[in-house]
């Protein structure tokens, strides 16, 4: 572990969060329409240590994500899980002592992004690995 990551905390975890969600400060937000807003540095810490928050536009416990939100989530989450290789994934509700809530919502795709998460983003993320290491042997 290098002095950037021991600073930063050598384990990241991604905690997803609607728009119907009591707390209110995340690092990342993703709107309806797609857009990604980094409101945050990913090492201020938020609401949990070594969690990068990230606020979905929607209210999940009625309406469904929009493909373009799950699009935008996907390539955040390539992008974090290239800067913290240790990176897990979690919604809301998932965290002790908040089982409560239903943040980030009913209807969210929380296993679909799981089964994503475990395999296609690996995938994803050794391509991206072997397109910087192939680039540095070209003339
Ligand atoms: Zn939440």
């Amino acid at each position: 572990m290098d002095k950037r990551e021991r600073r930063l905390g050598a384990k990241k975890f991604v905690l997803l969060h609607h728009s119907n969600c009591y707390r209110d400060s995340f690092h990342y937000r993703i709107d309806a329409d797609g857009t990604l807003v980094h409101l945050t540095p990913d090492d201020v810490r938020s609401q949990h240590p070594n969690a990068i928050g990230v606020q979905l536009i929607g209210n999940f416990d009625h309406e469904s994500v929009k493909p373009v939100q799950i699009q935008a989530l996907k390539r955040l989450l390539l992008e974090l899980k290239l800067r913290y290789p240790a990176v897990e994934l979690g919604g809301h509700r998932q965290v002790r002592g908040d089982k409560t809530t239903t943040c980030p919502g009913r209807r969210f795709p929380m296993r679909a992004l799981h089964e994503w998460a475990a395999s296609n983003l690996l995938d994803e993320r050794d391509d991206v690995l072997r397109d910087v290491i192939e680039s540095q042997y070209r003339p």
